[in-house]
């Protein structure tokens, strides 16, 4: 008890000194408040539970936070251990801080069924805490940290969840809002329970090393600072250790050993403008040599989580390499406190609010694809790019500079110029060279996109995209896409259905349809076609309904006649990959439900083995004027001899044929080719075989299906 009044006498005094008194008091209030709700409960170190929320206040009083925030985490724990309401606190401490505290109670209570989606919930919940107010997280953030440093009273497998759970999620956050202190304490605790043997190891050697380092570091400090004092630039010049999480992430993904990582001395200088920094870093490479590459100007272009600096890295007097940052004073409270700095340095003359506005428009975007994307697994998978980024940076025509994440591609980079250009893109050329669209951007690329007024995103580029807003855009335009091609596919079928029972749409009236609707539940029309074209309704039922016929109709009993496949239906109409059928092919068409229908060709396999349901199957024939290319595969066995290929891609382009793929096996005297081809119909086709049995090594050729 006399630990936790003192604790609290030095919070308070600590308060006093930024607070107005007023607030101050409304503080003490909350203490008392939260210390009678919490009276009987004990920590699991024994201490009384008031400990951990006068805790919590004073990690938030270091940055300075406003007194709601610091009313709220006092009372952080009273909503969910005691018997206290959000309606209460409201009454007292007022509705914005009952909000803070209701926002942090709630990001503990949903369960879950396996890790992963515990983890994507877990993100979402923070996401959406964040986005109404970043306060939340801040307190949270502060909640974790006081946690993880009273770690050790609890059992180590709890210690071990606990530990997870803060590099996973409350560390990446932390790091994105840009509070690297707490980034790195909380990486390093984690590390320290999760595997304590490497830890111990590696923090008695680091020790050990500092000693060693000590005159090394002591001297190349010397020679920086006199040389910025000769070249007159004014300077704090301090020595910087990395931390521990680090070195050890350092050596496990570059696999180093310690000493290569610990022979790297680091600097941080400290300037007092822009120029100063610039002016700084040349007078270092006079100094000492750079590293060619190693340089990096974050001042430029600042990092997404607003830290600004330059980075370089020099060839040290004893053939060590010495990483140095260079920044201001206001990049390096940006650098410490990130998203804090906000209410940490209000008061100084310096304005943050520009890092403010861009983390909630990066938290507002993430929002948008949270509202996207239904898969907890495939949100999480999103946003792990989205807080661990390695970013590349590259330039629009105009010469504007778009960060990325590693691994963007040319897709990405339209997408993220604007919407229409990513739903209209069909090339891109990076350096002036054309290249395919999947080509990934490196730093420094110029990267300019070619648009089509026809262009339509294709399902293909969901495999390569890494930003979630390309990602989120393609399935967006793809799903509206599908959903208007299946409602004009569903509109043929019910026409089709309607003129075997010697009805025309037109004859349908308004109470018709009106009833249908009622009926189905459906919102419109449009959407009864497209449930037809997806096979979630079937045509011939609901032309039924709509006519009011009875069940055993004679005109029923009568066989439809064939659908007519026009080759434009796009994603509404599917080429089974298993027989890929052509213009000319007899073919059937079979109702799959959410896809849609698919085209066999009478004689696949595939279908013999499955005549399932009969409803299902449609008989349907190819228009004559069908004009776009169909992909088919074809087999041919040939003499091994050499330029045999050659000959067989003349043959093909001879007969106007595209080859798509190739591949072959097959050794010693004969080879087996199996060949992807583009040909308009079965004609076409035939005229490419002819040619190709005209090679007089050619001894067998045959259409593959199945
Ligand atoms: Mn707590």
């Amino acid at each position: 008890m006399l630990k936790a009044m003192s604790e609290a006498e030095v919070l308070f005094q600590e308060l006093s000194s930024y607070l107005k008194p007023e607030d101050v008091i409304q503080l003490e209030s909350a203490y008392h408040f939260s210390k009678a709700a919490h009276h009987g409960q004990f920590r699991k170190s024994g201490d009384p539970f008031i400990v951990h929320p006068v805790q919590v206040t004073k990690i938030l009083a270091d940055w300075h936070l406003d007194p709601q925030a610091l009313t709220a985490a006092m009372l952080h724990d009273v909503m969910e251990d005691t018997t206290v309401t959000k309606t209460d606190i409201s009454s007292i401490f007022g509705k914005p801080v009952a909000e803070l505290v209701d926002g942090v109670s709630k990001l503990d209570q949903i369960e879950f069924q396996t890790k992963e989606e515990a983890q994507a919930e877990n993100f979402r919940k923070m996401l959406l805490a964040m986005a109404r107010d970043v306060r939340v997280i801040l307190i949270k953030l502060a909640d974790r940290l006081h946690n993880m440093r009273t770690l050790d009273v609890l059992l180590p497998e709890k210690r071990r969840r606990i530990a997870r759970e803060t590099m996973d999620i409350y560390a990446p956050i932390a790091n994105r809002l840009g509070l690297n202190r707490i980034y790195q304490e909380l990486q390093d605790l984690s590390f320290r329970h999760l595997y304590p043997v490497r830890y111990r190891v590696l923090s008695k050697a680091v020790k050990t090393a500092r000693g060693h380092r000590r005159e090394v570091v002591g001297k190349i400090l010397g020679a920086v600072k006199q040389r910025l004092r000769d070249a007159g630039i004014e300077a704090q010049v301090t020595g910087r250790e990395k931390h521990l999480f680090s070195i050890y992430r350092k050596m496990s993904e570059k696999h180093l050993t310690f000493s290569e990582v610990q022979d790297i001395y680091g600097f941080r200088i400290i300037v007092n403008d822009v120029p100063a920094c610039y002016w700084a870093l040349g007078t270092l490479h006079g100094l000492y040599k750079p590293i060619p590459g190693k340089f990096k100007d974050y001042i430029a272009i600042p990092k997404s989580n607003g830290y600004q600096s330059l980075h370089t890295t020099l060839f040290g007097p004893y053939g060590t390499p010495i990483e140095v940052q260079v920044r201001t004073l206001d990049m390096h409270k940006i650098a410490e406190a990130g998203v804090a700095a906000h209410w940490l340095y209000k008061t100084a003359d310096t304005d943050f609010r520009d890092l403010h506005k861009k983390t909630h428009q990066w938290l507002q975007s993430l929002l948008e694809m949270l509202s996207q994307s239904g898969d907890s697994a495939e949100f999480l998978e999103h946003l792990k790019v989205d807080l661990f980024p390695g970013e590349v940076y590259v330039f629009t025509p105009k010469g504007k500079i778009l960060a990325l994440p590693k691994g963007a591609t040319a897709v990405d980079f339209a997408y993220a110029v604007h919407t229409d250009i990513g739903n209209r893109c069909v090339a891109a050329k990076i350096n002036y060279e054309l290249v395919p669209l999947r080509t990934e951007l490196k730093n420094g690329d110029r990267v300019e996109i070619i648009t089509a007024s026809h262009a339509k995103p294709n399902p293909a580029w969901l495999n390569y995209v890494v930003t979630t807003k390309a990602r989120s855009q393609i399935r967006h335009f793809l799903k509206t896409m599908q959903y208007e091609e299946s409602a004009s596919l569903g509109e043929r079928l019910l026409t089709q259905a309607l003129a075997v029972l010697k009805a025309k749409p037109d004859d349908i009236d308004e109470t018709q349809w009106d009833k249908m609707l009622k009926d189905s539940g459906a919102k419109s029309r449009q959407e009864i076609f497209a449930d037809i074209g997806l096979g979630k309704r079937l045509s011939v039922v609901v032309a039924r309904k709509l006519l009011a016929l009875e069940k055993s109709s004679a005109a029923e009993l009568k066989a439809p006649g064939p659908v007519t496949i026009l080759g434009t239906e796009g994603m509404a109409v599917q080429f089974a990959k298993c027989c890929r059928p052509i213009p000319g092919d007899p073919i059937i068409g079979f109702i799959k439900k959410d896809q849609g229908l698919v085209i066999h060709t009478h004689d696949c396999p595939a279908i013999r083995k499955s005549k399932g349901d009969p409803d299902k199957w449609l008989d349907v024939s190819w228009d004559p004027n069908i004009s776009r290319p169909f992909e088919v595969c074809i087999k041919l066995v040939a003499a091994n001899q050499r330029g045999v290929l050659a000959k067989l891609a003349a043959e093909i382009a001879n007969a106007g044929s595209n080859i798509e793929n190739i591949s072959m096996d097959g050794e010693g005297a004969y080879t087996t080719v199996h060949f992807t081809l583009q040909v308009s119909n079965r004609l076409h086709l035939a005229q490419v075989m002819r040619n190709l049995r005209r090679i007089p090594e050619v001894v067998r050729i045959t259409r593959a299906k199945g």
